[in-house]
């Protein structure tokens, strides 16, 4: 199948019916990273099939198709994933793209331009910094993340963005009981509690995702996120 038409199809088996410019809109995102890929690593992933699938279909599938006004964070965006391609299906949402690596910032900046996406931040910054500083800080509705660290560590570098009764979103593959089972001390004591997994079968492929969904029920101590490092050297 063609890979436009992969997209297309592969998503409106889940709900999503997408518009020709937001189908467009993906394919240009996916040309720029490929071809940013020859000088700089973004992805491992080059057969564009295999780009549709695991991240444009794999990011979308993230949240349902409602386009409600939000605020939203992607912690540990890299390439742009899963924000790019959220953005692109929920025009209406602020979408804040967050990195340690600045030219991975830099490069999602011109292609959001180039796309002309709007309504876009990107904050160059390590999660425990970004977490402590009053214009991020419990600001968020939603804060997702993909493939950054395990429960434990992530919920230190989300859950203090997450505005209270707002929401933590991460894609876990099969071990996400393991992860959660170490996570729960942290994401307790963080202001977290585990609202809902949801099981996520993708289109074409015999893989199931995770979607760790925490509700931010209590605000957030104020000496966590613990300074840089901290979360990944002794996780809470
Ligand atoms: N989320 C993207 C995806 O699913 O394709 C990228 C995943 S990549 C494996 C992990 C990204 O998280 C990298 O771009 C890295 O710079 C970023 N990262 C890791 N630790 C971080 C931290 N403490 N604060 C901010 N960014 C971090």
């Amino acid at each position: 199948m063609e890979s436009r038409q992969l997209l297309y199809t592969g998503l409106k088996e889940k709900g999503f019916n997408l518009t020709d410019e937001q189908i467009y809109s993906l394919m240009e995102y996916m040309n720029l990273v490929l071809e940013e890929n020859k000088k700089f690593n973004l992805t491992a992933i080059e057969e564009e099939n295999e780009f549709i699938n695991k991240h444009f279909i794999d990011s979308i599938l993230m949240y349902d198709n409602s386009q409600e006004e939000m605020l939203v964070a992607d912690m540990g965006t890299g390439g742009g994933f899963p924000g790019i391609p959220l953005k692109i299906v929920h025009p209406n949402w602020k979408m804040t793209f967050i990195d340690s690596t600045e030219k991975k910032l830099k490069f999602i900046e011109a292609a959001c331009k180039k796309l002309g996406i709007e309504n876009v931040e990107f904050v160059h910054s390590r999660a425990e910094d970004v977490g402590r500083a009053d214009e991020h800080r419990e600001k968020y509705d939603l804060v997702f993340s993909r493939a950054v660290a395990s429960m434990n560590v992530l919920s230190e570098y989300c859950l203090p963005l997450t505005r209270l009764g707002g929401k933590f979103i991460a894609s876990k593959g099969p071990k996400y009981q393991e992860e959660l089972e170490d996570a729960k001390k942290a994401i307790e004591v963080l202001g977290g509690k585990v609202d809902n997994i949801t099981e996520i079968m993708m289109p074409y492929e015999d893989i199931v995702r995770y979607l760790v969904i925490c509700k931010k029920i209590k605000k957030t101590p104020l000496k966590y996120p613990r300074r840089q490092g901290v979360p990944s050297k002794k996780p809470l």
